[in-house]
């Protein structure tokens, strides 16, 4: 993509799943890629690939600390910026509730430093959770229905991510600086955290891999959109690219409920293994149904996605299955 050739572009949460994958793109694209990264859940060996690669510079802080990330923005002279550092897994987001409240400043930070040194778009990763109890599918992106979002909001995670949108929105109508904010569906792939504060995919495969059962929370019948990470951030570049994005918020999914009993019972097929998915009790704070509406993502973006989920799970549980 031309647009991103010799651009310096600062990706936050760099070293962390998705982070690093876009590491990677954006350096194919001819791109300077300054990722930051405090380490507390992205791992530098996400950038092996990456590092081999000179226009990659790596620098170890907190967003959440303005002066280090001010020196970063003296020291490059930065085009782009992908907002992407979070704190977030179900579980940790559950037993420290109060954590994610900082990624407000981490916003904060972003946002304001992005104007004092003219950054010409900020692409602000949000998250289905942005929805909360909301049970209208497909999941649209409906401003009118934004103060409904936030009365069925389960989650502070939920909250600064529609925070979040809002600041962009703000500095994007205000301040001229444009942003777009992505509603992520369920993001898998490899790199993706897999211990029991990991994601579903890579928890049930690491299962399968062991000889163990996929253990399911309720009865499996809940559903979930899951895009692969190699299409997740061909999207948020294209996003960063296209005019047409500017203040928008935007659905990022495949566009296809999968339950979670099928997905276990698609990995477990991958496997070979003759195993049958166990059923726990239920999460009390799980949301039952989960499925974007992707035509503003169709629209504005302008590709469709193929359904290459069996083939990206099979790509997925390889990569584990070689670590
Ligand atoms: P991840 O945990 O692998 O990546 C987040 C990265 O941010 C990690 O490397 C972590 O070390 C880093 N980080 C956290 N707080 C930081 C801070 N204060 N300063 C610097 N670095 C910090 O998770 P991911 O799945 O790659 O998620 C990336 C983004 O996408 C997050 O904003 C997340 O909320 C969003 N998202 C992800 C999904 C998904 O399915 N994975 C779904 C919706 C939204």
């Amino acid at each position: 993509m031309e647009q991103l050739q010799n651009k310096t572009v600062l990706v936050t949460g760099g070293a962390g799943f998705i982070g690093s994958h876009l590491c990677d793109e954006l350096l194919t694209n001819g791109a300077i890629v300054i990722a930051v990264d405090n380490l507390s859940t992205g791992k530098l060996e996400n950038l092996s690939e990456a590092q081999k690669n000179l226009n990659l510079h790596f620098i170890k802080g907190d967003v959440n600390d303005c002066n280090f990330l001010k020196s970063v923005f003296e020291n490059n002279k930065i085009d782009y910026v992908f907002h992407y550092a979070a704190v977030l897994g179900v579980k940790r987001v559950m037993e420290q509730p109060m954590l994610v409240l900082d990624d407000i400043i981490g916003i904060k930070n972003i946002l304001s430093l992005s104007k004092d040194f003219n950054v010409k778009k900020v692409i602000f990763s949000s998250s289905s959770e942005a929805y909360g109890t909301l049970n209208e599918l497909p999941l649209k992106e409906d401003n009118n229905k934004e103060l409904s979002y936030q009365t069925h909001s389960t989650s502070l995670y939920a909250l600064v991510k529609l925070i979040g949108e809002k600041m962009m929105k703000i500095y994007n109508d205000t301040y001229n600086i444009p942003t777009c904010s992505l509603r992520f569906f369920n993001v898998f792939g490899e790199r993706q955290e897999s211990s029991a504060y990991g994601f579903v995919v890579g928890v049930f495969i690491e299962q399968v891999l062991r000889g163990e059962a996929p253990t399911i929370f309720g009865d499996g019948y809940q559903t979930r959109d899951f895009i692969y990470v190699g299409d997740n951030v061909k999207m948020a570049i294209k996003a960063l690219i296209s005019e047409k994005t500017n203040g928008e918020v935007i659905n990022i999914g495949l566009g296809r409920q999968t339950t979670i009993l099928d997905l276990a019972q698609r990995i477990i097929k991958i496997s070979g293994k003759d195993l049958s998915p166990i059923f726990i009790g239920e999460r009390g704070y799980e949301i039952k149904y989960r499925s974007p509406d992707v035509s503003k993502m169709y629209k504005l973006l302008g590709e469709k996605l193929d359904d290459n989920l069996d083939e990206n799970l099979k790509k997925t549980y390889e990569y584990y299955a070689r670590k």
